[in-house]
């Protein structure tokens, strides 16, 4: 077997431990803590719940514990660790002065139910941060509340809900979602009560106005659109999208996941879009992954303001409050102001740049993914023409014909130590390979993926593909059944 061109390797070189589950360690002793024997007799009234067989605490002593964890945690893959070129998601280093910021006493050791006159300071930069993110959108109001990017949407289509409702359109229900659009959309749409249907894209991987056209009626209620959409395309024809929606009588609801695209350059707000949520954890350097923590601030535009949730961040004067009192609102989606070290991560990554510099951020995200793009263009099928915004989409057409696809190659890629792109979204391409590098990426870390990638093409077209096909061969676990683990998790340790 050849060794790769790379000279990183995955997790599994040197002193590397194959780990058993906890359970699976515990040995004779019941526990390494000594509890205190039951004092005198079991009252009458738990008698009834006196164990009859061990607890089935592992007897673990607190080292082996803390080991065990420790060589979990070095089986992960993270930003820190590496290239993480996952599409859609915006992975970017999250900078160590960010972590300072939240660390700080005066936002680190606070409540939110504390008085308002003792939180002044920490008020007072949620109130700017509202601000910047308002200058960036383009819109006139915000709240920090929702916990993500799926519960901005939740929240934003809330409030246009609550704007149609009080317009007496209750049978609004319809919301077109474009068929490369991220399945948080329809689903959001559902929970709110709505139905949606999809909108098969153009030629282009755009939005098609004819088929907008076709679709727009006295039952829309609103439009979700993604612009850079998840074919890393920018929807050319925005104004005339949110121009047609609004005289169809529905409004139109921006996916702000890949703001990225755009920070500084850009803004939703000035296209015509009605509302949009902010992936703070994404566009603003917060790391995420497993499913948190995030944050989905939503701005909107002067029409929906009135239905934000509260509290709401107040200023009179010099003076900050948290503000309950609207009978317009949605009411609350999250508790207080929302996952606040989220977001003042946010802040601090907005405050690094500052307003002359965050056009750095979409440039150079741009300018890396343009970059991948022209070096693997020729090695393999690229969908849509054409430069990209801030990720590339490719897919396995032409390794397909040496019967390799995109799982094969996401997976040698870890053999060759990168994180996979994102593989089989969006779904409007057969075998697709999304690629967001972010503009925190060196050229030497791309050109070292770049290289991985054209060595795995070289040898599909070598007919070399044993190898491929066995991938990933280094880390302990090799190929899950991801599809079992989903659906069906074992949750539950059998217990004697
Ligand atoms: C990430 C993403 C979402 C969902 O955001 P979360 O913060 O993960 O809930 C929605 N749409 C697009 C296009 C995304 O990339």
């Amino acid at each position: 077997m050849n060794e790769p061109v790379s000279s990183t390797y995955s997790a599994t070189a040197g002193i590397q431990h194959e780990e058993a589950l906890l359970f699976e360690y515990t040995h004779e002793a019941p526990s390494s803590i000594n509890l205190p024997g039951v004092d005198g007799d079991i009252p009458a009234e738990l008698s009834a719940f006196t164990r009859q067989n061990p607890a089935g605490i592992p007897g673990l002593s607190e080292p082996e514990t803390v080991r065990h964890f420790v060589r979990l945690s070095q089986w992960n893959h993270g930003i820190e660790t590496g290239f993480y070129p996952l599409g859609s998601c915006t992975m970017k280093y999250n900078p160590r002065v960010n972590e300072q910021v939240v660390r700080l006493p005066g936002l680190a050791h606070i409540h939110p139910d504390q008085p308002d006159d003792t939180v002044q300071g920490a008020l007072e930069l949620l109130y700017e941060l509202q601000q910047w993110l308002t200058e960036i959108s383009g819109f006139s109001h915000i709240t920090l509340q929702p916990a993500a990017g799926a519960h901005g949407e939740l929240t934003g289509l809330m409030m246009i809900r609550a704007a149609l409702d009080a317009r007496g359109q209750q049978h609004r229900k319809k919301v077109l979602v474009p068929d490369s659009a991220h399945g948080t959309n329809p689903a959001s749409a559902a929970l709110c009560g709505m139905y949606t249907v999809e909108l098969k894209s153009g030629a282009d991987g755009r939005i098609d106005l004819d088929e907008l056209k076709a679709h727009l009626d006295n039952d829309t209620a609103a439009l979700m659109m993604t612009n850079p959409n998840t074919v890393g395309a920018f929807e050319s024809n925005v104004k005339e999208i949110c121009q047609l929606v609004h005289e169809a009588g529905g409004f139109v609801y921006g996916d702000g996941a890949n703001l990225n695209a755009l920070v500084g350059v850009a803004r939703p707000g000035d296209m015509g879009i009605d509302c949009l949520h902010i992936n703070v954890h994404k566009t603003f350097s917060t790391p995420h992954g497993g499913g948190g923590p995030g944050g989905g601030p939503v701005a909107v535009n002067t029409t929906l303001a009135p239905y934000l949730p509260v509290p709401r961040i107040e200023k009179q004067g010099d003076t900050f409050s948290l503000s309950h009192s609207s009978e317009t609102s949605i009411g609350s989606v999250l508790g207080s102001i929302g996952q606040t070290g989220v977001l003042l991560r946010a802040a601090a990554y907005i405050a690094a740049f500052g307003s002359n510099h965050l056009h750095k951020i979409a440039e150079d995200a741009v300018l890396n993914a343009n970059y991948v793009l022209n070096r693997l263009k020729d090695a393999y099928h690229v969908p849509f023409g054409g430069l990209c915004k801030h990720e590339c989409l490719l897919t396995d057409d032409i390794q397909e014909k040496h019967g390799v696809k995109t799982l094969d190659i996401a997976k040698q890629l870890i053999d060759l130590g990168f994180h996979p792109m994102t593989i089989y979204f969006p779904l409007i391409v057969h075998g697709a390979m999304l690629i967001e590098p972010t503009e925190t990426e060196s050229r030497q870390t791309l050109d070292a993926f770049c290289d991985a990638m054209l060595e795995i093409a070289a040898r599909c077209e070598a007919g070399d593909t044993d190898m491929l096909h066995a991938a990933p061969v280094k880390p302990f676990r090799r190929r899950l059944d991801e599809t079992q683990a989903a659906r069906k998790p074992i949750l539950v340790w059998p217990s004697t």
